[in-house]
């Protein structure tokens, strides 16, 4: 299957996934969203599998334009959910990441986190690392181009640290929310007690983590389809002691700029309040994507 029909199938699957969701959140009939989604079913219905590059684009284009609609009302609504399952999936080119808006208002996790420390967070640190991973990924491409590879180790370097400083942030944001709290369920809830033994015991493996990593950095659960269990690791700065080959699915920044303003030097504080905004439902909806992935047996 080439590349167009494979994302002529991807939009199929999408179409279906918001019909659901917008099911699943009981938006009216009369809603302008179901207009347009309806709308859009049509028009990939009658797609010719057999598009244009131009016909492909109109087509992102209009999938896109819903996207945005679709997020902005359910912003509104604050649910959170909106962004895990709404995903176009294409590439991002060289030099093109952007900024993930938050998904709930700046004040919205208070009195945990500040307003503050969220506002700056996410506009300025947040945005520096975006930058930083477009300014790496093109400078590269320029190495490539010229095949001047005198600076690859610099390069490199800040393409591991603003790309993982951009993506986990973008974790980070989801894995919490207002209505957050409480412990984990379903798939998540068994997965704890089988590895760790309980939510008490792997609650007190990563805050330990969170509150002991040297310097900056950050506590993460994730998933690793290898060995098919989760695990607690710590990361330094951003992409420091990783386990290579596991995909995080709860994370926490401790980075002094996530919490000085408001804890001081009071990291335990900060570690401790922070469960209350746990969006456990983002965590769980991540492994069970995760734990899709398999890797052909050696
Ligand atoms: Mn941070």
């Amino acid at each position: 299957m080439d590349r167009f029909s494979r994302y002529v199938n991807e939009l199929f699957l999408w179409n279906g996934q918001m019909r659901e969701f917008l099911q699943s959140e009981e938006v009216g009939k009369d809603s302008e969203l179901w207009e347009k989604l309806d709308q859009f079913t049509e028009l990939i219905e009658n797609t010719n599998r057999d598009l244009s590059t131009e016909e492909l684009l109109d087509l992102q284009a209009k999938a896109e334009q819903i996207h945005e609609e679709l997020e902005a009302y359910f912003n509104q609504k604050q649910v959170n959910e909106i962004g895990t399952i709404m995903v176009v999936e294409k590439p991002v080119p060289p030099g093109k990441h952007t900024l993930p808006n938050l998904p709930y208002a700046y004040n919205a996790l208070e009195p945990y986190i500040s307003e503050e420390i969220m506002r700056l967070h996410h506009a300025q640190h947040h945005r520096a690392y975006v930058n930083g991973l477009n300014k790496a990924e093109l400078e590269l491409k320029k190495a490539r181009d010229s095949n001047d590879f005198s600076l690859v180790k610099h390069w490199s370097r800040e393409l591991s640290f603003h790309g993982s400083g951009h993506y986990l942030h973008s974790i980070f944001w989801r894995n919490m929310s207002p209505n957050g709290g409480g412990s984990p369920e379903g798939l998540l809830k068994m997965e704890i007690d089988n590895y760790f033994g309980s939510f008490h015991a792997f609650k007190k493996h990563f805050s330990e983590s969170a509150n002991q990593v040297e310097g900056v950095g950050w506590a993460l659960l994730v998933w690793s389809p290898k060995a098919r269990h989760l695990e607690v690791l710590q990361t330094e700065r951003h992409m420091l002691l990783t386990q290579w080959d596991t995909i995080p699915l709860l994370v926490l920044d401790v980075w002094e700029h996530a919490y000085y303003l408001q804890y001081k030097n009071k990291r335990s504080e900060y570690v401790d309040n922070w469960w209350k905004i746990v969006n456990w439902h983002d965590v769980e909806m991540r492994l069970e994507k995760a734990a899709d992935s398999k890797w052909p047996a050696i």
